[in-house]
């Protein structure tokens, strides 16, 4: 248990609009939820939770977690659904959450989906972003991408950092992560079509899911999702 400073659960509002917000960005690997999640981030002036930076940020350190889930991540694998949502249930009621979070990468699968609508059912009110994004361009992107630790990603072709190998924001080393090969990746995707696309059907069936063309630029998706949120 890491908690220190975690709040207790809002008492049930009668009005949903009075509620925080958990806004979920949703799509493929590839798709640019680690690219826009910042941006959007700061203009709701909610904290970015991103489960693959968690869980990167645990193998480093090299926690119990980190240790469990290192080989999965390797191989393109789900982490399983009790470590992710226990990890994720304790950090969206910390304190800095009272006014909402946007979560990036989760939930992945249905049984983490239903287990976040039973938590936040009565706290937050959900909106759901997807980002739909051809394979190919996924491909182009995941194949180039160079990530910090900080979160921040770079592409080898066309976005490179303003210093060889070095974060334009932190300055920290630039690396290809493990499972950004083009072998992951395909593993990846599958899991994703099997795994998280019935997910986005839940939330469509539930009215709660905006989709956006994630093949535009960053500028044009990011424009769009802002009028979506508006
Ligand atoms: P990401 O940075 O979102 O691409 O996540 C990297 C890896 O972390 C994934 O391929 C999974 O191994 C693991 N992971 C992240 N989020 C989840 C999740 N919600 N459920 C299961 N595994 C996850």
């Amino acid at each position: 248990m890491i908690i220190s400073d975690e709040r207790s659960a809002p008492e049930k509002s009668t009005s949903l609009n009075t509620l925080p917000l958990a806004l979920i960005l949703m799509g493929p690997p590839g798709a640019g939820k680690g690219t826009h999640s910042p941006h959007l981030s700061a203009y709701l002036q909610i904290p970015h939770i991103s489960t693959g930076d968690l869980f990167r940020d645990h193998t480093r350190r090299q926690t119990d977690i980190g240790k469990q889930v290192k080989s999965l991540i390797d191989h393109g694998k789900l982490v399983p659904d009790h470590i992710v949502s226990e990890m994720v249930f304790q950090r969206i009621f910390m304190q800095d959450c009272q006014n909402g979070v946007l979560l990036d990468g989760f939930p992945r699968t249905s049984a983490q989906a239903q287990a976040l609508d039973h938590k936040i059912q009565e706290t937050h009110r959900l909106l759901v972003i997807q980002l739909n994004v051809s394979s190919s361009t996924l491909i182009e992107r995941i194949s180039g991408r160079l990530s910090c630790k900080c979160g921040k990603s770079y592409n080898k072709t066309y976005d490179l950092p303003q210093k060889e190998n070095e974060c334009n924001s932190c300055h920290g080393v630039l690396y290809q992560r493990s499972d950004d090969t083009k072998e992951v990746f395909q593993k990846r995707l599958e899991i994703y079509v099997q795994e998280t696309e019935p997910v986005i059907e839940h939330y469509r069936k539930q009215k709660n899911l905006f989709e956006v063309d994630g093949n535009l630029s960053k500028e044009e998706v990011l424009s769009q999702i802002l009028k979506r949120l508006k």
